[in-house]
């Protein structure tokens, strides 16, 4: 099985004409309220694929959080370790999107912020069951290490997603702590220096991440596929040729699939593959965790 810990919000956006200027207000034409967060993203993506998964973490103990459980569960993701925070509000993005495609988020992380080392403790049983733990940026990385070190013990695999880019330098801790990081472009950049523009910009830069003692450093680069380092060699695996209309949560069906994929017991080239499938059939939907594909979708993409 799979186990994510990370964030879950709800997504209010609102579609109009153009995005308000500061201290302006806008009559915009509709919207919508969707589940988001990026470890309910990766959680909704890996259960589309087939798998069992559970969500740690925490929502408050409202509304928000009540619709949040609801879409979980809906989408086949347990959440029996998803806690009510008395003290935190769910977490929220409020999203403006104008006709352009330009967008502008807040992101109020809530109950997300507060998940600690308690949860991680309460956690305890779900590392025996668990393969692969995904772990993101949108709560409290001490609490992901702390797991991270528990899934280590029990055997299985950590995959970090460094998403949003962090604010400041990991420490070198964070290098050997997980298995594997998947950073896209610019959380690259953000974290090694490199702009990964090309396959020998995306090597160096992988390299950069192997040298700090990452084990599997995987460049996320949209539609120029990925470039992966690790201990039994490293290369390119070229995207999938799609007609991408929304590249929202692309990275998060990416690492959802990734998961998946190792889960079952993939070599990591073919694991890659399998994930740029998942990542190409997302941007050519709508949505965050709505747009995560199949596992049939996916056998019929790498089959063509
Ligand atoms: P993020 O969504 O985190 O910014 P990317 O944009 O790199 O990450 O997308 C994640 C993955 O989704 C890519 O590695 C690739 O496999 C797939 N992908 C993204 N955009 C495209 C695209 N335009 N065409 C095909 N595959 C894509």
């Amino acid at each position: 099985s799979i186990l994510v810990l990370g964030s879950v919000n709800v997504d209010i956006t609102a579609y109009g004409a153009r995005l308000p200027l500061p201290g302006e207000t806008v009559h915009a034409e509709s919207y919508a309220i969707a589940l988001g967060g990026k470890g309910a993203n990766q959680a909704v993506a890996a259960a589309r694929l087939g798998a069992e998964v559970a969500l740690a973490g925490r929502t408050g103990a409202d509304g928000f959080g009540r619709m949040a459980r609801d879409w979980l569960a809906q989408a086949g993701v347990g959440t029996g370790q998803l806690w009510e925070d008395a003290e935190h509000p769910t977490g929220i993005a409020t999203i403006g999107v104008a006709r352009d495609g330009e967008n502008a988020i807040t992101v109020v992380g809530g109950a997300n912020m507060a998940i600690g080392a308690e949860d991680v403790a309460r956690l305890d049983p779900a590392f025996a069951t668990a393969k692969v733990l995904l772990l993101q940026l949108e709560a409290p990385l001490a609490a992901g290490l702390a797991a991270a070190a528990k899934m280590r013990a029990a055997g299985g695999l950590t995959l970090l997603d460094p998403a949003p880019a962090p604010g400041a330098a990991f420490g070198a801790e964070v290098w050997t702590a997980v298995d594997a990081m998947t950073p896209n472009e610019s959380e690259t950049e953000a974290l090694t220096g490199i702009r990964p523009t090309d396959q020998a910009s995306a090597a160096r830069a992988a390299s950069v991440m192997t040298e700090r003692g990452l084990r599997i450093a995987v460049v996320k680069m949209g539609a120029g596929g990925v470039y992966w380092k690790a201990p039994e060699g490293e290369g390119h695996v070229p995207a999938f040729a799609v007609k991408a209309i929304d590249t929202v949560a692309a990275g998060d069906c990416f690492n959802g699939g990734l998961g998946f994929a190792l889960a079952r017991g993939d070599g990591l080239p073919d694991a890659l593959r399998f994930a740029n499938a998942c990542g190409a059939l997302a941007t050519t939907r709508r949505g965050a965790s709505d747009a995560a594909p199949t596992l049939a979708e996916v056998e019929a993409l790498l089959k063509a």
